[in-house]
């Protein structure tokens, strides 16, 4: 990773679209993922349980699933390959991986090839990339693998988890599918902090995130405020060539996702929302939006917009701004905003979430912490305990010692 530092990073500009700051910052993400994961083989531990049958020791062995199948999307695609694949390998599995076909330089090849040249064995880790209606069924419903790790939009990952619970081999999926994250300010936030964290939290890799601020709900008293000073400042972030180093919004991924974002757009115009800042794409790149007045009926702000799009909606108080941030199917990540802890801590206790920040983005990830949400977000937890959980089964030995007395 630290030899191949330069050339990572120019891969994820050129084959994500990644702005530079993103780029550097999915490589560290991936640098720690791996030393992470190098822990995990130490941190394993068996159990040696009593039981109610005279002279019998109760051994629970954990053990590798075997092979575990991880498909990636585009957006981190380095950072979400490893982050399932690097742990698996660690506990003891093999992995195959098929990244999305939007990045199979920086998802998979030159994964392989940073473990190849680290040592790893032939055959440990596979990479396999191709046309989804080709191989995708036949990828999922693999007997080899015992588990399928995927990250990706919410109909893919029920069509996969229909697919894992009914094929021939019974599997386990981890599931990690679409976020709707709010950012929620309360009447006592910091405004300027508010700011700063509504641009970067939305902005970062044009919102392409699934831990983005993907709502931002702001207490009546603050409201207006917070807008103002908000619009200000994305009116002038820096939007293009994401080779530049002050570039802060780069190229949507494929026409496929600016074409779904424009048509959120209208949507929002005609739902009655008003745009405050706009423009018309260039090419692939979007110039940031934000619009306000963002009520239940405005489907802006109830789908995951996975681009540089802001809905801002008023809480009238803060019960209003939790009932707003928990009208969702998604649980994933949120963050609040105060400038009391205990009552931010208070209000994140009643946030139906995976993950919640006080005073900073919804977009913190890092690998010893569990990143997974609630409600229909998706199954299972990154980073932590739940890498033993998915990619390690229980396996219980028992010794007799002594012979056993039996009724006949
Ligand atoms: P997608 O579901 O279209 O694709 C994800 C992956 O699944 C890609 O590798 C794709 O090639 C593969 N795939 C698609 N159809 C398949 C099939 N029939 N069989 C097997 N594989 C198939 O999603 P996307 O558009 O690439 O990514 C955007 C979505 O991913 C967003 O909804 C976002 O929230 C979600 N996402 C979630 C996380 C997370 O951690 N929860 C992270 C990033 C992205």
């Amino acid at each position: 990773m630290d030899v191949r530092h330069v050339e990572i990073v120019d891969w994820l500009i050129r084959e994500s679209g990644s702005v530079r700051i993103k780029a550097e910052l999915e490589w560290s993400a991936v640098r720690a993922i791996i030393l992470e994961a190098s822990t995990l083989p130490t941190r394993e531990s068996g159990r040696i349980m009593p039981g109610d049958i005279p002279g019998k020791e109760h051994r629970i062995y954990r053990v590798p699933v075997g092979v575990v199948s991880v498909i990636s999307p585009w957006n981190w695609p380095m950072h979400l390959s490893s982050r399932a694949m690097a742990p698996a390998l660690a506990l003891g599995n093999a992995v195959v991986l098929k990244p999305a076909s939007e990045t199979v330089v920086t998802g998979e090849l030159l994964l392989g090839k940073i473990f190849e040249e680290a040592g790893l064995p032939p055959g440990v880790l596979n990479v396999v990339s191709g046309d989804n209606h080709l191989i995708g069924d036949p990828f999922v419903l693999h007997p080899a693998s015992r588990v399928i790790s995927f990250t990706g939009s919410t109909p893919v990952g029920r069509r996969i988890a229909g697919l894992a619970a009914t094929g021939k081999t019974l599997k386990k999926a981890q599931l990690e599918l679409g976020g709707n994250n709010p950012l929620v300010i309360l009447d006592d936030a910091d405004l300027e902090q508010a700011v700063n964290i509504a641009t970067f939290g939305r902005f970062l890799h044009r919102g392409e995130l699934c831990v983005s601020v993907n709502r931002v709900i702001v207490d009546d008293a603050l409201h207006d405020r917070f807008v103002e000073a908000f619009v200000e400042r994305v009116k002038g972030l820096k939007y293009g060539d994401p080779n530049l180093a002050d570039t802060a919004v780069g190229p949507i991924i494929n026409q496929h996702q600016l074409d779904g974002l424009n048509t959120m757009i209208v949507d929002a115009r005609a739902d009655g929302a008003t745009e405050r800042v706009g423009g018309k794409p260039e090419g692939l790149v979007l110039p940031p939006h934000v619009f306000t007045n963002v009520t239940e009926h405005v489907r802006l702000g109830r789908d995951e917009i996975f681009g540089p799009v802001v809905p801002i909606s008023r809480a009238k108080d803060e019960p209003d701004a939790l009932r707003m941030a928990n009208d969702t199917e998604f649980g994933l990540s949120s963050a609040v905003l105060t400038r009391n802890i205990d009552h931010g801590v208070r209000f994140a206790h009643q946030l139906e979430a995976g993950m919640t920040h006080v005073n900073d983005l919804p977009a913190v990830d890092l690998a010893n912490m569990p990143f997974g949400g609630e409600k229909n977000f998706g199954l299972g937890r990154f980073g932590a305990n739940g890498m033993f959980e998915d990619f390690t089964t229980e396996h219980w030995i028992s010794v007799q010692h002594g012979a056993r007395q039996f009724p006949f």
